[in-house]
């Protein structure tokens, strides 16, 4: 890619090449965290890579995430999507705004492979409308409680801690909650359509430390918006890594399947499709490259325009290329166990996860309204 420094072209070919170690398990973790391929990446330098390197990360900029979510999950799907949410999700909310104590506390192991952060915003009544939560942290005889419950969270049966949106007195705000307190009952543990956990838990009488505090006052909200900028590119840039695996898989098996006696790829119907679903992967990709460009961090987080464009259509792309992959391969692919079944039921959730469709299209229409279409000089 052209675009890329130097050191993210060289950190690219060292993610796919360490991806390819991984095809041989690439379709048996299905929602296991795959723990070994992790460590794989962290002892080559590669997990967490927009991650400060005093806590184990290699300091380079987000782009260099989202090269190695395409690079890992395009060949192992579970792997592209542990490594999106550990780079772009809670551990970068806490890289961005934790205290000393919580960075060392915990982002030392997920860098290493070792541990896991999840993210809990989500709750029974609160879902889109994530502004309107009710789990609390109020003051009580001097000290920080967090009340209230989260719903369908991601891997926490192997969370170390999990980033929580939160209602302060004086607004929303985020805290780090730690998942070994005594005041976390899991309410019910479902398994989603792909096979992942989600949890409901409780939270009753958690203290919270100041230092476990990632963002409160006049901008906390603001900033953990931004904050989900970045989950948003790591979720688009991992679906569009699934409808990669997909196409790959459609197009071996087109050019080695014969009906008619010829290789059903050299009909001009199936050529098309594959011409079709390339195109669709390649759009959505520059979508997400185009977003990442050149923000970073803080200083230049990627915009709500560009990022919930590459949200939205990344997603609606990965469920329609994979469902054409299907059709390319026929029966066997409709089977129980088949890795394009799997990567069906996975793409599925990303219209609905970080952003549904529709407020991805509430969102691009507010910012079109306030900014404007971005200018010649702004592409
Ligand atoms: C695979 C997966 C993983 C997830 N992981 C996590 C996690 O780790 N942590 C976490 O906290 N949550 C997680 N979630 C939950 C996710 O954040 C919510 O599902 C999402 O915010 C939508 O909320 P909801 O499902 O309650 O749907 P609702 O908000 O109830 O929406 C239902 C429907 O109404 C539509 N709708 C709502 N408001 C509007 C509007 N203003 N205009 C038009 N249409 C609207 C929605 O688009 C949707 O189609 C996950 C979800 C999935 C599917």
């Amino acid at each position: 890619m052209e675009s890329l420094s130097p050191e993210e072209q060289v950190f690219a070919e060292a993610a796919e090449e360490v991806a390819e170690t991984f095809e041989e398990k690439a379709f048996t973790w299905r929602g296991d965290m795959p723990w070994e391929n992790m460590q794989t990446l962290a002892d080559a330098d590669l997990l967490c890579p927009s991650i400060d390197e005093r806590y184990g990360g290699q300091g380079m900029s987000d782009l260099a995430a989202v090269l190695l979510v395409d690079a890992v999950g395009r060949v192992c799907p579970d792997t592209g999507w542990f490594t999106y949410t550990q780079s772009t999700v809670g551990p970068r909310a806490i890289d961005l705004f934790g205290s000393e104590a919580v960075k060392e506390n915990y982002l030392p192991d997920v860098t290493a492979g070792e541990g896991h952060v999840a993210i809990a915003m989500s709750e029974p009544d609160a879902g889109s409308d994530v502004a309107s939560m009710n789990t609390t942290v109020e003051e009580r005889d001097g000290e920080l409680v967090c009340n209230g419950e989260k719903m369908w969270v991601g891997g926490v049966p192997f969370s170390d801690a999990a980033v929580t949106w939160v209602k302060f007195p004086e607004g929303l705000g985020s805290i780090v909650l730690p998942m070994d307190d005594p005041g976390i009952e899991v309410e019910q543990e479902y398994h989603n359509m792909a096979g992942y956990s989600q949890t409901h838990f409780q939270i009753t009488d958690v203290p919270v430390p100041e230092s476990h505090v990632l963002t409160r006052g006049r901008d906390a909200f603001k900033q953990q918006l931004i904050s989900l900028n970045w989950e948003r590119l790591g979720s688009s840039i991992c679906a569009t890594a699934w409808a990669t695996a997909g196409l790959e898989i459609a197009l071996e098996y087109a050019q080695n399947r014969e009906q008619f006696d010829q290789p059903i790829a050299d009909f001009q119907g199936m050529e098309w499709k594959l011409a079709e679903m390339y195109r669709q992967v390649e759009t959505a990709a520059a979508t997400v490259y185009n977003a990442a460009g050149s923000a970073q961090g803080h200083e230049n987080p990627p915009g709500r325009l560009r990022t919930s464009v590459a949200k939205l259509h990344c997603s609606e792309t990965a469920e329609r290329v994979v469902s054409e992959a299907i059709q390319t391969v026929g029966a066997r692919a409709y089977q129980q166990g088949n890795p394009l079944e799997y990567l069906y039921r996975l793409t599925r959730g990303r219209r609905i996860a970080a952003g549904t469709d529709e407020v991805m299209k509430n969102t691009i229409a507010r910012a079109l309204k306030k900014e404007g279409v971005p200018a010649v000089s702004d592409r």
